[in-house]
């Protein structure tokens, strides 16, 4: 990608990291991966519990290899029964810290994300003492508006993909809901294997710098 690219990537990061700050949230600004890995170190501390909601891009920057390095109490799901993950579901609630990745963030400084499990969106709101979002320059949007229309148009047609659920969306790679010509937020199928059960916006926080937000000037994830 060239230079002249990445520096209107730049501009719109710079955007919504002032918008983000504006909202109590506190924004760092990756050039990449691997800066945004280390941002990560900096800001965790050794010991900590950790917990995660299931992301490509915490894997992609290797937040999650860290995260099993032994220097932190991390509440890993991998390769644990259902009753366990159920277990570190609830427990991630009084973790120090959680990391995530959002669906889209809004140039108004707003995190949009959408949840089947539900899970990773109720940690974003309540229980972590802080939480870790990552996100590459792909993941931002201007409005509300296009963030509904990316998780429909690309976010959620990927994930169904990665998990493996059948729905309208893995076959078309659209919602059912755009190919309908419904436009409302929470328009979509009736599949059993429907990921998109609760959509939450994250607006002005009452607890400021709870939620730290990484901005990636790389496209990381979907
Ligand atoms: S509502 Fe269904 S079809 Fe629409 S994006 Fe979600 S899982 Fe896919």
């Amino acid at each position: 990608m060239s230079e002249i690219t990445n520096s209107v990537y730049q501009k719109s990061i710079e955007r919504t990291a002032s918008a983000l700050k504006a909202n109590n949230m506190l924004p760092y600004i990756a050039k990449n991966k691997s800066e945004a890995l280390s941002l990560i170190k900096d800001i965790l501390t050794e010991g900590a519990t950790v917990a995660c909601g299931g992301s490509v891009t915490l894997s992609e920057i290797g937040a999650t290899e860290l995260l099993r390095s032994g220097a932190y109490n991390f509440l890993d799901r991998e390769g644990k029964s259902p009753e366990e993950v159920q277990k570190i579901y609830r427990d991630a609630f009084s973790a120090d810290f959680y990391l995530t990745s959002a669906n889209a963030i809004t140039e108004n400084g707003e995190l949009y994300n959408v949840d089947g499990n539900s899970n990773r969106v109720a940690a974003i709101c309540f229980g972590p003492k802080s939480v870790i979002v990552v996100a590459g320059r792909n993941k931002l949007v201007r409005t509300l508006d296009d963030a509904v229309m990316r998780v429909k148009s690309i976010a959620a047609p990927a994930n169904t993909a990665r998990l493996g659920c059948e729905t309208y969306c893995l076959s078309k790679g659209e919602c059912m809901a755009l190919a309908s010509g419904s436009s409302g937020m929470t328009d979509g199928c009736r599949s059993k294997d429907r990921i998109c059960c609760s959509y939450v916006v994250t607006a002005q926080q009452r607890i400021k710098d709870r939620i730290k937000v990484i901005l990636v000037n790389e496209d990381i994830g979907f």
